[in-house]
């Protein structure tokens, strides 16, 4: 995104540090912790979906949460991705807002299941049509079955397991 601010992990745990009151480390996360980017929630160790409307059915430890950044939005923040979706073809010139709609509704389905995968960029253009990055493998690799599901066209999945790293080509010409 243009003029985001670049944060590095050091700027990070100071800054939680800080806003603590003392010193804690990611490892030892006090609970209940809420993203200050997303509202994602972590509690009973691990993270859900912010969730809208819970102020009455709180959970039965609740307490005022901490303020933290949760691990998607910290990897949107150092832009390390773990999957990429390349689109390719003619068919996304004439319908690029349908595919679209169709790879954010599949990434917020996919949210519910695991609210830690995004998707991180979309970004036109770099010798495809358009390319998506996602924080986990696994969203890349749902949001190529989601567009083969509903657009048909031709799709290859490679996976690197010296990186974790998942690269799904899709294309319909
Ligand atoms: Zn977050």
């Amino acid at each position: 995104m243009p003029g985001k601010r670049k944060y590095t992990n050091a700027t990070f745990t100071k800054r939680v540090d800080h806003e603590a009151g003392r010193h804690r480390t990611l490892r030892a996360m006090s609970e209940p912790a809420v993203c200050e980017e997303c509202g994602a929630v972590y509690a009973d160790r691990r993270w859900i979906a912010k969730q809208t409307g819970s102020e009455d059915k709180k959970h039965k430890h609740w307490r005022p949460p901490t303020t933290t950044v949760c691990p998607a939005c910290q990897q949107k923040r150092t832009g390390e991705p773990r999957g990429f979706v390349y689109l390719d073809g003619a068919f996304f010139d004439a319908h690029h807002e349908e595919v679209e709609q169709l790879l954010r509704n599949e990434s917020e389905r996919a949210a519910e299941d695991n609210p830690l995968a995004r998707i991180m960029e979309w970004k036109p253009g770099e010798g495809h049509k358009l390319t998506v990055s996602t924080t986990t493998e696994h969203l890349a690799q749902r949001l190529g079955h989601a567009l083969e599901k509903a657009f048909s066209g031709r799709t290859k999945y490679d996976f690197s397991h010296e990186n974790k790293l998942a690269r799904v080509n899709w294309q319909r010409d």
